[in-house]
């Protein structure tokens, strides 16, 4: 099954890409969603993450205040790298189990930090969801209610746009309306299927 890591800065229009491809029929495996799934309370990351960081990082409910956690890590390379030791090798981890399930030409799998973290060695393509800041900064800014300079310091904190680019073996250029995201989508999700049907059976020697 062919692998297609999908990655973009905030507000690029990544959760809108795969919401299409996800209409089309295609697999999308999001590793936002499944970090989310695996700190619920009583899992065994929330209780590292406790035993780590302090009972400071958990709600009256006991369930993880992830602003609190953000804003503990953003600007501590140590603390965030020891927050990714522990979520990272369960990500891939799920990423795989859930892989192992699916049968279809290909597969998306969303990760925002793609790039940033180096997982594109264990990808087939990298797909890049591309517009400029300024309209990343407007998106973003509208859909969470966050003031632009928050916006900024994520985009800041994030690979820069040429370089992402530069990674990049396919591109949806977001910069237009949605009519036209979509219409590069279904052409892409074509140009997938081709490539997938053509890639034959999985490969046993890639993991993430
Ligand atoms: P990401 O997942 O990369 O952070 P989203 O897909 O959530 O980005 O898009 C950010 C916001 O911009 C969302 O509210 C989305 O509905 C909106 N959006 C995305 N693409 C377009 C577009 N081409 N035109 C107008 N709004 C868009």
């Amino acid at each position: 099954m062919l692998r297609i890591g999908l990655t973009g800065g905030i507000g690029s229009g990544k959760s809108t890409v795969c919401t299409i491809f996800r209409e089309l029929g295609v697999p999308v495996i999001d590793s936002d969603e499944i970090a989310r799934e695996l700190v619920v309370p009583g899992s065994v990351a929330l209780q590292q993450i406790t035993a780590r960081f302090g009972p400071q990082v958990l709600r009256n409910d006991g369930s993880l205040d992830r602003q609190r956690m953000r804003d503990l890590v953003f600007d501590d390379p140590d603390k965030r790298q020891q927050l990714e030791a522990i979520l990272h090798p369960l990500i891939r981890q799920e990423m795989e189990r859930q892989i192992a399930r699916l049968h279809a030409p290909y597969l998306i799998l969303a990760i925002p930090l793609l790039l940033e973290k180096g997982w594109q060695q264990q990808l087939d393509r990298v797909l890049v969801i591309d517009c400029n800041e300024e309209l990343q900064r407007q998106r973003a800014t509208r859909r969470d209610g966050s003031p632009a300079h928050t916006i900024d310091r994520i985009i800041a904190s994030q690979i820069e746009r040429n370089t992402r680019l530069a990674a990049a073996d396919d591109c949806i250029d977001n910069s237009g309306s949605l009519a036209s995201l979509r219409t590069q989508v279904e052409m892409l999700h074509h140009h997938y299927l081709m490539l997938g049907k053509r890639n034959g059976p999985p490969s046993p020697q890639k993991t993430l």
